[in-house]
């Protein structure tokens, strides 16, 4: 039987798990974590719509055949011409290799940022941010230190926009707890490029601007931040802004175990892969997800996306189950489902099947795809599970 390793339990890599589950083929799978967390809606604990339970599925709860086999622990390196990894616990080999180690954050070298903003990466990061600006305003009596009541929030894609959209609902109720002055909060969203959410419609982009104006968010466009100090961003346009909290979402590039490992790479860290998802330099290691360069029917690589990543790991588990059955390989097309940005838990924008949506539709919209992914991981169990944990913060 042939050893197979995933490394990553993101949404590629889950995809993967479960597809070869589905196929009845034994794996490993290493993972920093023993649960899966749900990256595209980590917005939404770190502005404490939910309690943070709902936005993780332990690993075994997924993959519950005893072939499949978890390790808990971090990858440090890929040996691809040995055909071994080495995690935490020692060197693991394997016959074929699934990557989907994911992604790193994108600090374009602006000096302090690393060091001075937070990030929404992770469930820990999310929790960080969340426990941060209740800090801030909890202890706003003891100096009446307004910068702790100014939350800027650098970059206005998707991450930027939706966690600021949630930060909005939340620091109103946030304010009414803590005795706090309404009328001093100010939530900024600050921009390099000349619009927020680029990959949008102007319909669209217009419909969220005005949703996250209405709900009191400042955004500045066209403003690249430039340097960041402790409690302060500078601007290029020379302005300073003092904050207490500086929030990071200005960007993703591979994660550096990939460039490290010599694969072939695109600019931002992937590896370049063929149009079975095979690495381009290995065909025994498919490289799934934001860690993968794979060029799109536009010409350009796919955008570093959950849906693109579990398509890719359904399919590159697929192709693998080809392989042991010597049958060909299928290449990988992808289908885009839309795009749904949450402004809050009642607005959202988007566009699903070409269609556009504004408002509550793409909110309920955005709540059923997140009922088709609990699905996609175990059916009506997984829905029931998770589901059934739906509690807002403090209920
Ligand atoms: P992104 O790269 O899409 O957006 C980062 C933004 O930061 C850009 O608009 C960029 O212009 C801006 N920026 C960069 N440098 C800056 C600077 N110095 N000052 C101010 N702004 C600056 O990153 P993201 O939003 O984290 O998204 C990463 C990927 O994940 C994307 O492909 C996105 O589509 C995907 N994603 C999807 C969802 C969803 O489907 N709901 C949610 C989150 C992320």
């Amino acid at each position: 039987m042939a050893n197979i390793v995933i490394l990553g339990a993101g949404y590629g890599g889950m995809a993967a798990a479960v597809e070869l589950e589905k196929s009845g083929l034994p794996f490993t799978l290493v993972n920093k974590h023993d649960y899966h967390y749900f990256t595209t809606l980590l917005h939404e604990p770190a502005g404490g719509r939910n309690e943070f339970e709902q936005y993780y599925v332990n690993l075994h709860d997924v993959l519950r055949r005893e072939s499949s086999l978890v390790q808990k622990g971090m990858v440090k390196e890929l040996r691809p011409k040995e055909n071994k990894v080495v995690t935490e616990q020692g060197e693991l080999s394997y016959d074929y290799l699934v990557v989907a180690l994911g992604n790193a954050p994108e600090f374009f070298g602006i000096p302090g940022m690393k060091e001075h903003a937070l990030l929404l990466r992770s469930l820990e990061t999310a929790q960080q941010i969340h426990d941060h600006v209740e800090r801030a305003f909890a202890s706003y009596h003891q100096d009446q230190d307004e910068s702790k009541l100014r939350i800027l929030v650098g970059g206005a894609g998707l991450t930027g926009v939706e966690l600021c959209g949630e930060l909005a609902e939340w620091l109103p109720e946030l304010a009414g707890q803590y005795g706090v002055p309404f009328s001093k909060i100010e939530l900024i969203n600050i921009e390099a490029a000349p619009t927020i959410l680029p990959m949008l419609s102007d319909e669209l982009r217009e419909a969220a601007e005005s949703a996250l104006r209405k709900k009191g968010v400042k955004l500045l466009t066209g403003v690249a931040i430039t340097k960041v100090n402790r409690d302060q961003v500078e601007l290029k346009t020379g302005e300073v802004i003092d904050a207490k909290t500086i929030i990071w979402t200005g960007g993703v590039r591979a994660n550096p175990l990939i460039a490290e490992a010599g694969l072939q790479t695109d600019p931002r860290g992937r590896a370049m892969v063929n149009e079975y998802l095979q690495s381009v330099d290995f065909s025994n290691v498919f490289v799934i997800g934001d860690s993968a360069s794979f060029t799109g029917e536009d010409g350009r690589p796919l955008p570093p996306t959950g849906q693109a990543a579990a398509q890719m790991g359904d399919h590159a588990a697929q192709n693998l189950t080809h392989i042991l059955q010597g049958r060909p390989l299928e290449p990988f097309r992808f289908v885009n489902m839309g795009t749904l940005a949450s402004i809050g838990h009642e607005f959202g924008v988007g566009s699903v099947k070409g269609l556009n949506a504004v408002g509550v539709p793409a909110s309920l919209m955005k709540e059923a795809s997140k009922v088709k992914y609990l699905w996609s991981l175990g059916g009506l169990r997984m829905v029931s599970l998770k589901r059934g944990q739906l509690k807002r913060k403090g209920s």
